[in-house]
């Protein structure tokens, strides 16, 4: 089995093709939605602390604004490409879609290794990317927040940036979500990516007559996503016996101390050297490990046929965008693993960013157990619609959350005279 196409854009059109023709909607709501209505593509100069100016590519992507503002996040990476932002957006408008958030999707992102900018050069680059989107963003228009390498710093950065860039003598919190809770965040939104991939994971097991406390969960990337998830695996009852990031994998099939691990990360950047009660393994390791429940939380492209035939777990939740090839999901489905796919099962970031952007355009803002509390009622409720639709339709899991977000973008598009 060889892939083929690891294009994320590629993939997400095939997705969408398939469901669009299990829906059997008119071909124009396909159209529509295949293609981004925007791609922005701009040059960013920095300023380096040597004194020199270097230039970075950045793209701001706006997908579909059917149903509200578009929303997405904004990517730092050495891998960043046009197609890649392409998909992410695209994914961001059928994960809102699937929860029921009034938005579309959109997606940011910039070329850069961040790893290798110090503080101050990586706050010029945020404000110098704001200032060249600033045009197609705002509260109302098209709001970003944090994805990979970008977090509540960057945030207030760009809000700082866009604020001043309006010149109207107001902070505009609600031109950004994922802030520090010290400014204008929502608190639990940092958790809340985490957080949604094992509610997912507990509703998945019910569904299969299983309890997420008898499981045993191995969590691919240590990011925001990948450690949140491992420790709410852990608080819900589960046996975290695996997880990885780009240094390596640590196993204990007896279960790892994720909150230990977490400080552990917290000052030494990576998983490696670890000293408490595990094994060091290389990272590819992951997904060979004995388990019940698999969550990656990396990037795209992380399940693919190399590595599919070794997996173990009857089902995963997908924390990253685009973590399965269409060739790896293809092995799994046929081994009858439950795919509980990224637009479902990571959609409690943008859903919390959701509850900020409407706390932040009030001034009024709600307590941690509150926020949880209404993440929670969403997603579940959303997981009972995707898998109703699931039976009804007797396809698989991702197919049936695009059949829903299909659905709720059809008909607004409809409405306003689209097609
Ligand atoms: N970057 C996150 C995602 O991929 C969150 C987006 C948002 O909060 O707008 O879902």
């Amino acid at each position: 089995m060889s892939e083929k196409t690891l294009n994320p854009f590629k993939i997400a059109q095939l997705q969408l093709k398939e469901a669009c023709d299990a829906l059997g909607e008119e071909d124009a709501v396909y159209e529509l939605l295949s293609e981004p209505e925007k791609v922005l593509e701009v040059t960013i100069p920095v300023k380096m602390d040597d004194g020199t100016t270097k230039l970075f590519t950045g793209y701001r992507v706006q997908h579909n604004d059917a149903s509200g503002p578009t929303k997405g996040g904004i990517r730092f990476h050495p891998g960043v490409t046009k197609d890649e932002v392409k998909a992410l957006a695209t994914w961001m408008t059928f994960k809102c879609g699937v929860v029921g958030l009034p938005y579309g999707g959109a997606k940011g992102g910039v070329i850069v290794d961040p790893s290798k900018l110090s503080k101050r050069e990586l706050e010029r680059l945020s404000r110098g990317y704001v200032r060249a989107i600033a045009p197609i963003i705002g509260e109302r228009r098209d709001i970003p927040a944090p994805d990979v390498n970008t977090n509540g710093q960057t945030m207030a950065w760009m809000v700082d940036e866009y604020s001043s860039l309006r010149g109207i003598g107001q902070t505009l919190p609600a031109s950004f979500t994922g802030k520090p809770v010290e400014f204008g965040g929502c608190l639990a939104r940092k958790e809340a990516t985490g957080y949604g991939v094992v509610l997912m994971l507990r509703e998945a097991a019910k569904y299969r007559g299983m309890d997420i406390k008898d499981m045993r969960v191995a969590v691919q990337g240590f990011g925001n996503v990948g450690s949140f998830a491992a420790m709410y695996a852990q608080s819900f009852g589960a046996k975290v016996v695996a997880v990885s990031d780009v240094s390596c994998c640590l196993y204990n099939k007896d279960g790892l101390d994720v909150n230990d691990l977490m400080e552990y990360v917290e000052t030494n950047k990576t998983l490696s050297g670890y000293s408490g009660q595990c094994e060091e393994l290389d990272r590819e390791e992951i997904f060979g490990v004995e388990c019940d429940g698999f969550a990656p939380c990396a990037l795209e492209n992380a399940i693919t046929s190399q590595n599919v035939r070794k997996m173990k777990a009857k089902i995963i939740s997908e924390g990253a965008n685009g973590p399965t090839t269409p060739e790896a999901e293809e092995y799994l489905l046929k081994n009858d693993v439950l795919i509980i796919p990224d637009i479902l099962a990571n959609a409690g970031g943008v859903i919390v960013s959701y509850f900020e952007w409407v706390q932040n355009l009030h001034n009024y803002y709600w307590r941690f157990d509150e926020v949880q509390e209404k993440q929670e009622v969403k997603m579940v409720d959303a997981f009972m619609k995707v898998t109703k639709a699931m039976e009804e339709r007797h396809v698989d899991m991702r197919k049936a959350a695009y059949l829903v977000a299909i659905k709720s973008l059809a008909m607004p598009m409809r409405l306003r005279g689209w097609f």
